[in-house]
């Protein structure tokens, strides 16, 4: 375990004191230590879920003695990748509970972290353009209401209002309202995962990037260890949060998960002045946007429908996100389009996470949040720390366990998670 350091704080008066000293106090975010022998718990996976799990462990449950490994660099994952977008409106009640959980969390995360993840609750609207849409959508603020989470629908006029930029008159699919979410938003996904390290590794826990896992040794059916491209390392209990990779993982544990991996895009404009202020999704022609703070217009687009690996845009999303998305947003027609680029996605078939027990005694796996994990990072870090430290799901992980799957226990979010975000 690497040394416990007291962090200094950020504040105003860190900045005033360095602004006399030539900013030459300010110290890494992170320590950059070489994997130790051993260590109680190791986490396989430096994004937001895994670090948030890292921290929550030595917050939560007072276990410090914690490496994450990373075999690329911290946050360079979907969690580096997606669109920020931040929300809680699912509909059944496991999946309302825990995302309302992460909302929640994130409310306070800047202050709770001592950094700032830029949480932006502007609001999210998911469009509704059929009239299935207005009767699912009708049924998930019913199902909101209930669970205490705070959504409403709302009709077209409230959507212009709230979104001046959106054509409501679609020739194709017009606005017939909208699930409105005033707490949803965005934050910035780098200072997420960033915020997270630096407290995980104030706490003295050992990030280790450019660090890949091989192999999980076994003995007596548990894990004793991993080996990694930086020599092995042992450990009593193994977290493993890799999102696409997890098939991988699974395979060198020995055990078999009902995922699929696939390549989801996401593309920005170049920027233009502060024209929209709140998330919009539209889930009939797929697509969904909004503007990030450099006044990029930021969407996201679908999930290639083969499985593979490969961390690369394609042309064809492009095409197909921004010729549906024009309809509603006819403003976009005259951007040019910056970048574009992919994230591997862990798709379950009935598109809700896991956070489980698996075969394997003292080994866990946190994945399958597939298209939409970025809003979950604090509540399902919240969650997995709980079942590594206890050995046993707390109330917000046992409805995801491995088990459903056989069980025919399914979380159905195809509606609420079938579309990219
Ligand atoms: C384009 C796109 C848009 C998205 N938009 C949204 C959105 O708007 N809102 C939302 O809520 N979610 C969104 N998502 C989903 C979200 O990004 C993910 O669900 C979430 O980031 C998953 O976080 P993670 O920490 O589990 O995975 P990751 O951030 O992928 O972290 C897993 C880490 O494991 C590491 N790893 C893999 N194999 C090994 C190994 N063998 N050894 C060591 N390390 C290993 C990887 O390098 C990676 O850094 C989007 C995803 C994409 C791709």
């Amino acid at each position: 375990m690497g040394q416990l350091r007291s962090m200094k704080r950020y504040s105003a008066i860190a900045i005033a004191r360095e602004a006399f000293r030539r900013n030459s106090g300010w110290e890494r975010a992170w320590r950059s230590p070489d994997p130790g022998r051993a260590y109680d718990v190791v986490i396989v996976g430096a994004g937001g879920h895994g670090l948030a799990t890292a921290y929550y462990l030595g917050r939560n449950h007072g276990i410090r003695n914690v490496a994450i490994v990373e075999k690329g660099w911290l946050g360079g994952g979907n969690t580096g990748r997606n669109t920020t977008i931040i929300r809680s409106n699912y509909l059944q009640d496991a999946s309302a509970a825990i995302y309302e959980k992460a909302r929640a969390l994130y409310e306070t995360l800047s202050q709770d972290l001592n950094y700032n993840v830029m949480f932006s609750p502007r609001g999210v609207a998911m469009l509704a353009q059929t009239h299935h849409e207005v009767r699912g959508y009708q049924r998930t603020a019913q199902a909101n209401a209930i669970q205490g989470v705070e959504t409403e629908f709302i009709g077209p006029e409230r959507v212009k209002e709230l979104c001046p930029i959106i054509n409501i008159d679609g020739p194709r699919y017009p606005v017939l309202g909208a699930l409105w979410q005033p707490r949803g938003g965005t934050a910035r996904h780098d200072a997420v995962a960033w915020g997270y390290a630096r407290a995980a590794s104030a706490m003295g826990m050992d990030i280790i990037e450019n660090c890949e896992v091989t192999a999980i040794n076994q003995s007596r059916g548990a894990v004793t260890g991993v080996e990694t491209s930086r020599g092995p390392i042992d450990c009593r209990k193994l977290g493993i949060v890799v999102a696409g990779h997890s098939g991988i993982l699974s395979g060198m544990a020995g055990f078999r998960l009902p995922i699929e991996s696939v390549a989801l895009q996401a593309l920005v404009s170049e920027p233009v002045k502060p024209c929209m202020d709140i998330v919009v999704m539209a889930n009939t022609v797929h697509g969904y946007m909004s503007q990030s703070d450099k006044g990029e217009m930021v969407i996201g687009g679908g999930a290639d429908g083969f499985n593979n690996y490969s961390q690369r845009g394609s042309f064809h999303h492009v095409e197909e996100t921004v010729r549906a998305l024009v309809e509603t947003f006819p403003i976009i027609s005259r951007l040019k389009m910056l970048r574009q680029w992919a994230g591997i996605v862990d798709m379950t078939g009935d598109r809700s996470p896991i956070i489980s027990k698996t075969p394997l005694d003292n080994c866990y796996i946190n994945c399958g949040w597939g298209t939409g994990g970025f809003k979950a990072i604090p509540g399902s870090g919240w969650a997995m720390a709980e079942l590594i430290a206890k050995g046993e799901p707390g109330r917000l992980a046992a409805p995801f366990s491995l088990d459903r799957f056989r069980e025919g226990r399914f979380i159905d979010e195809s509606v609420a998670a079938g579309v990219a975000h």
